[in-house]
């Protein structure tokens, strides 16, 4: 059964047409995730047509009908198997919401594999991604270098594309020595489920494999209790129940719980998940809960709760390091976009650039710039409009992330380093 084995979020990321979708397609097709009977039937066609790749072309064409019919997200939210464990493929980079729905918790990736042509070797988005999937947090990488078929299947060219690549990720931080890299190719199968006589000179593991190899990422269990309201409903018999997702800690009924920014405080009445009681609510649980003496005005979305003697905090001002990802012009102390920061949505204003960094290093290369443009790291001083609930990516990582947004895009990335109350 699918849903007993432990679950991953997955991203896969890369540069435009490097193969993410096709990755995606060939995964579902190889682990059976698309219908046994439909996959039998368009065998016994490409049997008959003497074209193998016809069943699988299968699958990439629901996948393109799905984009050109315009779902909002293409690749993202389908799901296979392995033998140890059930993954979501979350939106990948370059999709809309990608930043907002990783910081945002919405679909907080585990892992990615990161795609590379063979025949192009890393190319700008390849940088973006992988410098995006460090600051998001993201710290199992799998490197699948594609379309060796397209390169003829040259162990020199597979070899000077995985030293790019070890490169890159040496360069944000990743320790390249630990990262798996395979040769495939998306489209002809190669590696995907099992080795490939197509790569005689690899003698690695298959992707399907790297993917078993993957650490279930540990709980955030121990520390303190966090978990924004994602709506609050009024049931009558009830009372106020906000729902939420349990982002770190644990919650027991009984326990003395603080709604912050409102202050309002109250004990856990009962606490539900798939619509059953539970005595404890611990990370990654989706739930609704009851708190006694809370009133419908003292809670809404964006809220956070926590323990009554550590409750969430309230920033009067915070420092974050952000990345600009894309922005028309240039930014200045003034602005104020959007921070969407866990359920929170506030407007916030830059208070002041302190300084502007060197995206890959880290360095600083400029103290006080007057802007900073897209492509850009900086260190910022932050102002929300009203009181919002953010904290050190160093005490509460989950509470720390936030996105910028502005005329509809997301324009920049970032954590809370340090807050003032
Ligand atoms: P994405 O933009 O990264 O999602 O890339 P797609 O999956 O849409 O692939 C872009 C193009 O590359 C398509 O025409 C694919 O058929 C082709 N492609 C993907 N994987 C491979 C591969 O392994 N070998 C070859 N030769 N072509 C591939």
């Amino acid at each position: 059964m699918m849903a007993e084995k432990p679950h991953m979020n997955l991203a896969v990321i890369g540069h435009v047409d490097h193969g993410k979708s096709t990755f995606v397609g060939r995964l579902m097709f190889e682990t059976g995730a698309v219908p046994a009977h439909l996959i039998e039937k368009y065998k016994a066609e490409a049997k008959e047509k003497g074209k193998e790749s016809f069943a699988f072309a299968w699958v990439m064409d629901t996948l393109k009908e799905e984009r050109e019919r315009g779902v909002t997200i293409d690749i993202s939210h389908k799901r296979f198997d392995t033998d140890k464990y059930y993954f979501t493929v979350v939106d990948c980079p370059g999709h809309r919401d990608f930043v907002k729905n990783m910081i945002t918790g919405a679909s907080q990736a585990d892992a990615a594999v990161l795609v590379v042509a063979a025949p192009d070797g890393v190319m700008a988005q390849t940088k973006e991604h992988v410098f995006l999937s460090r600051t998001l947090g993201i710290n199992q990488l799998i490197v699948a270098i594609n379309k060796m078929d397209a390169a003829e299947y040259s162990e020199d060219r597979y070899n000077e594309v995985k030293k790019e690549v070890s490169q890159l990720l040496g360069m944000v931080g990743f320790k390249a020595e630990d990262v798996p890299f395979i040769p495939t190719s998306a489209f002809e199968g190669d590696n995907i489920t099992k080795s490939s006589a197509n790569t005689p000179w690899y003698t690695g593991p298959a992707l399907l494999e790297c993917l078993n190899n993957l650490t279930v990422p540990s709980k955030p269990d121990t520390l303190p209790l966090r978990i924004p309201v994602q709506d609050a409903y009024t049931i009558s018999g009830i009372g106020t129940v906000p729902v939420g997702r349990v982002e770190t800690g644990i919650m027991k009924k009984g326990q003395k719980v603080t709604f912050m920014p409102s202050g309002a405080t109250g004990e856990v009445k009962s606490i539900e998940m798939h619509h059953e009681e539970w005595d404890q609510a611990v990370p990654g649980d989706n739930i609704g809960w009851n708190v006694r003496g809370i009133g419908k005005n003292d809670v809404r979305r964006g809220d956070v709760c926590g323990p009554a003697e550590k409750p969430p905090s309230v920033a009067e001002e915070f420092t974050g390091q952000i990345v600009v990802l894309q922005h028309p012009s240039a930014i200045t102390v003034g602005y104020t976009p959007v921070f969407h920061c866990h359920t929170a949505q506030t407007a916030c204003t830059l208070m002041a650039i302190n300084k502007k960094l060197d995206p890959k290093s880290g360095q600083v290369k400029e103290e006080n710039p007057t802007y900073i443009k897209a492509g850009d790291a900086a260190i910022v001083t932050i102002k929300p409009t009203r009181p919002m609930c953010i904290e050190p990516v160093s005490e509460i990582p989950q509470l720390g992330r936030f996105a910028i947004r502005d005329m509809g895009m997301t324009i920049a990335a970032g954590m809370c380093m340090s807050v003032t109350q």
